[in-house]
């Protein structure tokens, strides 16, 4: 009997030293790499599936809170107990009429173990919109690449974290920002109260139309990473994440860098970056935008990149 415990001893010592061993570098890997391996295809694909079958999200259709509410309860459906609805109000005039009405950005948080103030915020906004020549966005707006792909995103990597009790060691803030296709008016308001409060706001990551990719080769995949002039760390370590855990090509176009809820972060001084497809989208704001016409597959690496940036940035520490 003593000889299986001297045995034992040795063996014991090494696993032991080998885990004293792993450095921060190889515990941010083993995180991201099994977060981005829980990313599914398919889950997304039912994600935008789910938002496109409500008919439309146009921010001033009857149905608006219900959208809202559905979406809250998504996450809670993934143990996110503090999911709430975040409103304002809207004053705006479209196509003539004025509107004064209540809006919702839907919050769900990660709470972080060790600075729990400190936030990174992965977002995208749930509306959707017809241009004028299309139809009645009250009626019908399928928006399934924009940007039911983009909230589809921020779910599955929601539920991933949640799934393998990922535990940030600063929290991550999941947002979907109502009323961006009139005026970016959700991360507006929310970035109104988040300066108010003095919260600490160390990133944002905005994914808006990240689900159109014709190429058929994931060696061709391009996605647009814009940026900001106060997030070039930030984009420099997207691109570095981006070669490491994904098949993606990436590159840096800023010009329409203006048109989405990342903006209004890069304006109140928060870094900010805006992922966004390569190809012309020949379907937007159009009743054809709809989920056929979206590779889920694109959309998940895209998604990978947000993933591998919040562990990046969160971990850094050895615990
Ligand atoms: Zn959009």
């Amino acid at each position: 009997m003593t000889k299986p415990a001297i045995l034992l001893f040795p063996i014991l010592l090494f696993f032991s030293s080998c885990s004293e061993k792993l450095s921060l570098e190889d515990r941010r890997d083993d995180i991201a790499t099994e977060l981005i391996s829980d990313l599914s295809a398919d889950s997304l694909y039912s994600y935008v599936e789910w938002l496109q079958d409500m008919g439309t999200r146009f921010c001033l259709a009857g149905n608006r809170r219900e959208v809202a509410i559905s979406l809250r309860d998504k996450f809670m459906s993934f143990g996110y107990g503090n999911a709430r609805l975040d409103s304002f109000f809207l004053e705006v005039t479209y196509r003539d009429v004025d509107y004064s009405l209540w809006q919702y950005n839907v919050i769900a948080v990660l709470e972080g173990s060790v600075y729990p103030d400190s936030l990174s915020i992965m977002g995208g906004h749930y509306d959707s919109i017809l241009s004028g020549s299309e139809g009645d966005p009250f009626s019908e707006a399928p928006g399934a690449h924009d940007n039911a792909s983009g909230v589809a995103a921020m779910l599955e990597t929601a539920r991933v974290m949640k799934d393998s009790a990922f535990e940030p060691e600063g929290s991550v803030v999941f947002i979907a920002f109502g009323a961006e296709e009139l005026g970016l008016y959700g991360s507006l308001d929310y970035c109104r109260k988040a300066s108010a409060e003095s919260a600490k706001i160390k990133f944002m990551l905005n994914n808006d139309m990240i689900a159109f990719e014709t190429a058929s080769s994931e060696y061709n995949w391009w996605v647009n990473i814009m940026n900001y002039d106060n997030s070039e760390a930030l984009l420099s370590d997207a691109e570095i994440l981006a070669s490491e855990y994904t098949s993606l090509n990436t590159y840096n176009d800023n010009e329409l860098n203006q048109y989405s809820d990342s903006y209004n972060f890069s304006r109140y001084g928060y870094p900010s970056l805006f992922f966004f497809k390569d190809d012309p989208d020949p379907d937007y704001h159009s009743l054809n935008d709809r989920i056929e016409n979206c590779n889920f597959n694109y959309c998940r690496e895209v998604t990978a990149v947000s993933v591998a940036l919040l562990v990046n940035r969160n971990i850094y520490s050895l615990r």
